[in-house]
């Protein structure tokens, strides 16, 4: 016979998320693995309804557990489900439900258990859009090339400076691409290892924001750099890829604006670190699609000419310095991206 004691420790060891909920849903166990995945502590959820804690993402249905162990006293088995993180952070579970009954037969509640399976998923994604961007952009890019270099050939055309024109274009995409290809793999192959130096970070924003400036204002775009406080914003860090995250960001602040639209760029103390947001006025996010944004090589349209791959290696960059990203957007008004940075670097932060 397992002693009760014995029981709760395994239970609260299980290398996956569990908790049980009575019958109006309300919970009344949840383990350690479910803690660390969804970010709330045990004393925040038991005795709280299930559903008011685990929120799916808009537009899915409700918690398995709500929907199929209590409402309809079924089992599900491997229902992926994403839900948001205390954090705000989205991720994907595969959950598994079942109903529960006493030993008299009397229906008393549900259990779940379930997986993160937040990374699984995205690297089945990224293989798609790899193979997308090979299929399309890249052979695109290669067939027209094809396509004037022939007629050039044929000795029949008159502009064949514009033919070789659109050759060096198309040729200059592949370049970007397989570039920005390379440099994504270096980070995925875990070989980018941080310079660390102490940084006056408002020094940084302030040089980076210089050249997004003089393009913005071809565009009536206004640029505008709101600061906390004045000074106190050293950090140890490593400036060259902290510049590149922020390029990265501020770039897309700019191409996916409107025109006369405005970029704000703030600095806050965050008490252990910093938070950079970048806010812009353009296009937006639809809310379904901002799950993916951070994938490698996902675009929401594959009109625009990028690689799709400048926000993931920003999200890379900056959890490799300890920190996190996040966006907020409202599809046709605007986004906000925000990243927090730790004040001190240390190995053991990513
Ligand atoms: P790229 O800009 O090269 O396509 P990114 O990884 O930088 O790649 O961005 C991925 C996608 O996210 C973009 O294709 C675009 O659809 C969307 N996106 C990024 N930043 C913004 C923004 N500030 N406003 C609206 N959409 C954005």
């Amino acid at each position: 016979m397992i002693k009760q004691k014995t029981y709760e420790t395994i239970i609260n060891n299980l290398p996956i998320g569990f908790t049980t909920v009575d019958e109006n849903g309300v919970t009344i166990d949840f383990n350690q693995a479910a803690e660390l995945i969804t970010g709330f502590s045990k004393e925040e959820v038991i005795g709280s309804p299930h559903n008011e804690v685990f929120h799916p993402t808009p537009g899915e249905e409700p918690c398995p557990l709500f929907k199929h162990a209590i409402l309809r006293k079924e089992p599900a088995t491997a229902k992926e489900k994403t839900f948001i993180k205390k954090t705000g952070e989205i991720i994907t579970l595969l959950v598994s439900v079942a109903p529960l009954y006493d030993s008299d037969g009397n229906f008393i509640g549900g259990v779940e258990i379930f997986r993160d399976v937040t990374e699984i998923k995205r690297f089945e994604r990224e293989r798609q859009h790899i193979l997308a961007m090979f299929a399309h952009d890249m052979k695109n890019s290669i067939t027209t090339s094809i396509g004037f270099a022939s007629r050039i050939l044929s000795g029949k055309l008159e502009n064949q400076n514009e033919c070789l024109k659109i050759i060096l274009d198309e040729l200059r995409t592949v370049e970007t691409l397989i570039t920005d290809f390379l440099e994504f793999s270096r980070f995925e192959a875990k070989e980018y290892k941080p310079e660390i130096q102490e940084i006056d970070l408002c020094n940084l924003i302030k040089k980076q924001i210089e050249p997004i400036s003089i393009k913005a204002r071809a565009k009536n775009i206004s640029v505008l750099f709101e600061n906390d406080k004045d000074q106190g914003w050293t950090i140890t860090t490593d400036e060259k890829m902290i510049k590149r995250a922020l390029s990265n960001i501020l770039d897309n602040a700019l191409k996916y604006n409107k025109p006369s639209g405005k970029i704000i760029i703030r600095l806050k103390d965050s008490g252990e670190g910093v938070l950079i947001e970048v806010e812009d006025t353009g296009i937006g996010i639809p809310e379904s699609k901002q799950v993916y944004i951070f994938d490698a090589f996902y675009r929401i349209s594959r009109d625009n000419k990028g690689s799709g791959l400048g926000l993931s290696i920003a999200k890379k960059i900056i959890e490799t310095l300890g920190g996190r990203i996040w966006v907020k957007s409202v599809f046709g008004e605007g986004s906000i991206f925000s990243f927090f940075l730790p004040r001190h670097y240390s190995v053991k932060s990513p």
